[in-house]
């Protein structure tokens, strides 16, 4: 069965890979291999933008499609960035805009706690759908620290840690992410459609 992932980062496609691993009888394929553009991301919550990618992917290209929407909530801001992550400071995707606003925004403020919440959705050609959240939560940083991952990564202190993700190795973060809560959730549903695809038609 070739299951489409519905993300055109780069990163976070190669995060998925590494957090699904290999399901027996599932072939993974992606948006920009089918030359597919990314659906508009006009929902007001994480849960209708992570529905309108996966649900759009399946119908263009007529395969199970898989796809997330995350967001950073702060505390202090009373969950912002959240749905408006990526264009926190304006522009798309301009990740050191945005964490430069987050610490302008948060100077001084003895609150940083924070949480990363990812919502996964498995969606099929005929419009079924199932959802999967994971949260992670954890600190705002004083400063950027680290190289790794992506987005706000280097602000990002998880619980229990006194790194931030930007500084564990790609696998200590797949490890704990949000984004493994999420795509977790999904696992079996893609193993019980692999081994039955009459259930796809
Ligand atoms: P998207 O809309 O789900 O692609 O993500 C929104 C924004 O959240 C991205 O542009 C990143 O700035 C940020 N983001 C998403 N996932 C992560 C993560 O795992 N670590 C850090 N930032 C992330």
């Amino acid at each position: 069965m070739k299951v489409l992932l519905g993300t055109g980062n780069p990163a976070k496609l190669a995060e998925i890979l590494a957090i699904l691993g290999a399901i027996p009888g599932v072939e993974w394929v992606s948006a920009s291999h089918l030359g597919l553009p990314e659906p508009k991301e006009e929902g007001e919550t994480l849960e209708e933008n992570a529905i309108i990618k996966a649900v759009t992917y399946a119908k263009r290209a007529g395969l199970p499609a898989l796809a997330e929407d995350t967001g950073l909530e702060v505390e202090a801001l009373g969950g912002a960035p959240g749905v408006l992550s990526s264009r926190f400071a304006g522009r798309e995707k301009d990740y050191a805009a945005n964490n430069r606003k987050l610490l302008e925004l948060l100077e001084g403020a003895e609150n940083r706690r924070a949480r990363f919440r990812t919502v996964a959705v498995l969606a099929l050609p005929d419009g079924r759908f199932w959802t999967s959240e994971g949260v992670l939560e954890g600190e705002i940083a004083r400063e950027p620290r680290g190289s790794g991952g992506f987005g706000y990564d280097p602000l990002f202190i998880p619980k229990g840690e006194t790194r931030t993700l930007a500084e564990l190795s790609p696998e200590e973060k797949n490890a704990i992410s949000h984004r493994r809560k999420a795509l977790e959730g999904l696992k079996p549903l893609l193993r019980v459609l692999a081994e039955n695809p009459d259930l796809l038609v």
